[in-house]
């Protein structure tokens, strides 16, 4: 049977480009997202046969839970694990509510951990068992209006290497990749602004040019506790 990778946040943008990147390589994909129509229409449309769509918020442990039950048991054990599910929620710190920061802290950094959780026990001694998680630049570098969002990447961070570090022995690799502009509907509102960030390749990057270097990390079968910029550069410049 092929391998099989779960893909959070696969309905659209970064995620549904590695959920088809994946697909076209032979992967049974299961996109979870919490919008179980756009998670079926991405399914719709990837190559192949074996792939599952699922409605779960990654941010909430007994949905969690309940969902890679289902996939365990409808498909098998996961060799790979894709944490794509993020928001963004943007604002100076003095403007910010409690409110408006718990969301982000709950979904782009206890999401990839509950997830991790529970799909771990069936990655452990499984060839070729990789975890990647989507960080960003603004994690590593650091951006005003973005303190929240980049604390909660660089969270992420930290989680990516420390786990690396608990299951290696245990035949799983975890990485990261920080992306920086990525044309999807997260960074709409932003794309116009980003004209005048200097970006050395001179362009937002496109969905498709993340979702290689996931490929990059999840088959590499030496690199482990890793965060890979995907940035066009502009890394350079923050
Ligand atoms: P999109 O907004 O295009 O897609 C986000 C995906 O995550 C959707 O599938 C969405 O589906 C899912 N999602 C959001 N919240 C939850 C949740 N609570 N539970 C489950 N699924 C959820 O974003 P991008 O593709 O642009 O971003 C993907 C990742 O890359 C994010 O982690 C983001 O922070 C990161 N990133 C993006 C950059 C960019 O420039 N685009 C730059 C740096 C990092 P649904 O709404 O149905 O749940």
């Amino acid at each position: 049977m092929s391998r099989l990778a779960v893909v959070t946040g696969g309905s659209r943008g970064i995620g549904a480009a590695v959920a088809r990147l994946l697909a076209s390589k032979g992967c049974r994909v299961a996109v979870v997202s919490r919008d179980l129509d756009a998670a079926r229409a991405a399914v719709a449309s990837l190559e192949g046969d074996g792939h599952v769509a699922l409605s779960c918020d990654v941010s909430q442990e007994l949905e969690v839970k309940a969902a890679f039950q289902e996939i365990l048991q409808s498909c098998g054990k996961i060799t790979y694990l894709v944490n794509s599910a993020g928001i963004n929620r943007d604002g100076l710190l003095l403007r910010l509510r409690a409110s408006d920061m718990r969301p982000l802290l709950e979904v782009n950094l206890m999401g990839s951990m509950l997830t991790c959780r529970a799909a771990l026990p069936s990655m452990l001694h499984s060839p070729g068992a990789a975890v990647l998680n989507i960080g960003s630049v603004v994690g590593l570098k650091g951006r005003a209006g973005q303190c929240v969002y980049a604390a909660s990447k660089a969270g992420l961070e930290g989680f990516t290497r420390s786990l690396a570090k608990e299951v290696g022995a245990r035949g799983v690799r975890v990485n990261m990749l920080l992306p920086g502009f990525i044309r999807t509907s997260m960074t709409e509102a932003l794309q116009a602004s980003t004209q005048l960030l200097p970006i050395p390749l001179g362009r937002v990057g496109e969905v498709e040019e993340v979702a290689q270097a996931a490929l990059f990390l999840l088959l590499s079968p030496y690199v482990t506790g890793q965060a890979l910029l995907v940035d066009g550069g502009v890394g350079l410049h923050m």
